[in-house]
């Protein structure tokens, strides 16, 4: 195995993380995949970073134009949302719709529990699937629990990539999803 120099950077707010992976092997091409929700970069050893800079970029912004495109679909939404509630809430949970905004400047998830209306920012299309998952069991979560009390981070919890997931937005420099 060659040996690989590992460099972890961030982007801006709406970008997935980048690891760029140094590698001795003959390859002269830079490959980019997607590796528990980080874009993994492999570029030759004598590459500079200068020259290397836009061919990440161009790499990043064709992934997620794939996943975007991907993502925006309400029935595809919905459709996650009832696999969650079945994992996590023991399929209990009902609600009236959950669908994509693009009118949220500060929030990336809402939910009004009075109407059982669920609304998920488009930029966390932008984000790792186990991301998203989160912030839909945050407000599927608040369909049983308004606040962020210990009851709610309690249902919360259930969903195993929790920590994961809040750490990866607090990466992206967001703190709080929906206060
Ligand atoms: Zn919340």
């Amino acid at each position: 195995m060659a040996s690989a120099r590992r460099q972890e950077g961030i982007h801006t707010e709406d970008d997935y993380l980048v690891r760029i992976i140094r590698s001795e092997k003959r390859s002269k091409t830079v490959h980019a995949r997607m590796v528990d929700g980080v874009m993994e970069v492999r570029a030759p050893v004598e590459m500079s970073d200068v020259e290397l800079a836009p061919i990440v970029e161009k790499l990043r912004k064709r992934l997620q134009r794939r996943h975007t495109k991907k993502s925006l679909d309400n029935d595809a939404l919905e459709k996650r949302a009832a696999d969650l509630n079945r994992r996590y809430f023991d399929g209990k949970l009902t609600w009236e719709s959950i669908r994509w905004v693009t009118n949220q400047e500060k929030r990336y998830g809402s939910c009004t529990p009075s109407e059982r209306t669920i609304r998920i920012s488009h930029r966390l299309a932008q984000t790792p699937n186990f991301v998203l998952d989160y912030v839909i069991v945050h407000e599927l979560a608040h369909l049983l629990e308004a606040n962020h009390g210990p009851q709610f981070w309690k249902l919360v919890n259930r969903y195993p990539k929790t920590e994961r997931a809040r750490g990866y937005l607090m990466a992206l420099g967001i703190e709080e999803i929906d206060e």
